[in-house]
C-alpha cells in the first residue's frame, strides 16, 4: 500500500487556475474597485452571455448558486406554503430557497438514464396534485454531476401545465442538451462558481434569464432593492447578494479556460471507463444529443457485487484519496421529513444511485500518472 499511498491528498474536485485570474484581480486593486460591482463583474457576466451563445439571454452575477435560486424564486413571486416541485437527487441547495419562502418542496424521483429527473414520476406527481386542485407553478430541476436533464420532454410537461421552470445547472456549465448549452433552459438558469465546482469564482453564482426586465430587477433585488431616488429608498424586500469584483476577476480568468476544463474532467472519466473496465464498477454511457461536462466521475457499484460506496470511500481515504457519495435524496434528508415524494418506481432511482454510486476524484488539474495511481488503487480494492 505504502507505495501507492498519495503523499499529499488527492481531492475530489480542487480549483484550477488558469494564471490570467491574477490579472483581473490587479486591475481591481488598481482602479480601487474593491466593492461588491465594478468593471470585472460586467466583464464576467458579458462573457458568459457570449459563452452561452443564445440571443436576448442575461445574466446576473451573485454571490452564489444559492442565492441565484432563491432571486428565481423572488422573480416568480413563491408564497408562503406554496408547493414548488424539485428534483430529490441533488444537493440542499437546490431546495434550501424554497424554505428561505416558506413554500413547500414536492420531491421529483430520477430517470436512471441521466441521474436527472424522470418525467414520469414528474405526470404522476402532477395527476396527484390534479386531485387537490393545484398544481405548482415552479419546477426546479437539476442537471446533477454535470449531465442535462431530458429537457424536451421537462419542457413539454412544463408547457402543458403552465408550471415554470428553473434549471439548477450548479453542476452543468459547459454541458449541453441539443446543441444548446445548460443553464439556458426554462425561465431561469443557475450557476455555481462555488469552490469545487468546474470553475470557480472562490464563491460565486450567477442567474441566467432572458428577460432584460428580469435581469433588471433581479439586480436591484440583490442590491437591498434600492429604488431610483436622490436618497435610500425601498418599496420592496432586498438582499445583499451581489458578486465582489474580486470575485468576477477570478471567474474571467476561469471562463477563458472553461474548455480545457470540460475536456480534462471528461478525460478523466473515459479513462476511468477504460482502466476500470475489468471491475464491477458500472458507468453512464454518453446519451445523444447530450454532452457532459463530467464535473465529477460517477460510477455505480452493483449490489451483486457485495461491495458498497463507504467501503471503496474508506479503502480510497487509507490511500489519502477524497471520494464522496452521490447526494443523499433530498425526500430522505431529516430536515424534509414531512415533504412528499414522487416516484414510479418501487425503488426509487434517487435511492439507488446513493446506495451502489460513488464520485471518484476528478479535478481538471489532476496529472495522468495521479490519475492512473487512482486506478490501480481501485482495481486493488476490487480484487
Ligand atoms: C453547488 C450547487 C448549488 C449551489 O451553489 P453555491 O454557489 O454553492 O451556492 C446548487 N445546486 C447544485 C446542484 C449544486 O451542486
Amino acid at each position: 500500500m505504502s507505495n501507492l499511498k498519495f503523499e499529499n491528498r488527492l481531492f475530489l474536485s480542487s480549483p484550477h487556475m488558469s494564471g490570467n485570474e491574477m490579472k483581473y484581480i490587479e486591475k481591481a486593486f488598481e482602479d480601487n474597485f474593491i466593492v461588491p460591482l465594478g468593471p470585472n463583474v460586467n466583464e464576467f457576466e458579458k462573457n458568459m452571455v457570449q459563452y452561452l451563445g443564445e440571443k436576448d439571454i442575461y445574466a446576473v452575477a451573485m454571490s452564489s448558486g444559492t442565492a441565484a435560486i432563491h432571486i428565481a424564486l423572488r422573480l416568480l413571486d413563491i408564497q408562503p406554503g406554496e408547493e414548488v416541485f424539485c428534483s430529490s437527487a441533488t444537493f440542499i441547495a437546490s431546495a434550501n430557497p424554497i424554505l428561505y419562502e416558506k413554500a413547500v418542496p414536492v420531491f421529483i424521483d430520477s430517470e436512471i438514464e441521466t441521474w436527472n429527473m424522470c418525467p414520469e414520476s414528474l405526470l404522476k406527481a402532477i395527476e396527484a396534485k390534479k386531485k387537490t386542485g393545484k398544481i405548482p407553478r415552479v419546477l426546479i430541476a437539476v442537471d446533477l454531476f454535470g449531465t442535462s436533464a431530458q429537457y424536451n420532454k421537462i419542457q413539454e410537461i412544463c408547457q402543458q401545465y403552465n408550471i415554470e421552470l428553473i434549471c439548477d445547472a450548479a453542476e452543468a456549465l459547459g454541458s449541453n442538451y441539443q446543441g444548446r448549452k445548460c443553464g439556458t433552459f426554462g425561465r431561469f438558469g443557475i450557476l455555481s462558481f462555488n469552490g469545487n465546482k468546474i470553475i470557480t469564482t472562490s464563491g460565486g453564482g450567477m442567474l441566467i434569464t432572458h428577460s432584460k426586465e428580469e435581469a433588471t430587477h433581479a439586480l436591484k433585488l440583490i442590491t437591498q432593492a434600492r429604488d431610483h431616488a436622490p436618497y435610500y429608498l425601498h418599496t420592496e424586500l432586498g438582499f445583499n447578494y451581489r458578486m465582489s469584483n474580486i470575485s468576477a476577476g477570478i471567474g474571467i480568468g476561469q471562463l477563458e479556460v472553461l474548455n480545457d476544463r470540460v475536456n480534462a474532467r471528461r478525460a478523466h472519466y473515459d479513462n476511468y471507463k477504460k482502466e476500470l473496465k475489468n471491475t464491477p464498477l458500472v458507468f453512464a454511457q454518453d446519451l445523444d444529443h447530450t454532452f457532459a461536462n463530467r464535473w465529477l466521475s460517477t460510477a455505480l457499484i452493483p449490489k451483486e457485487s457485495n461491495k458498497m460506496p463507504k467501503d471503496l470511500l474508506n479503502f480510497l481515504n487509507e490511500y489519502n484519496i477524497e471520494g464522496r457519495h452521490i447526494w443523499k435524496p433530498l425526500h430522505t434528508q431529516p430536515i424534509f421529513s414531512e415533504n412528499e415524494f414522487f416516484s414510479v418506481k418501487n425503488e426509487p432511482v434517487a435511492e439507488k444511485i446513493f446506495n451502489e454510486g460513488i464520485c471518484l476524484p476528478s479535478s481538471s488539474n489532476m496529472t495522468k500518472e495521479e490519475h492512473l495511481q487512482v486506478c490501480k488503487i481501485i482495481q486493488l480494492f476490487f480484487q
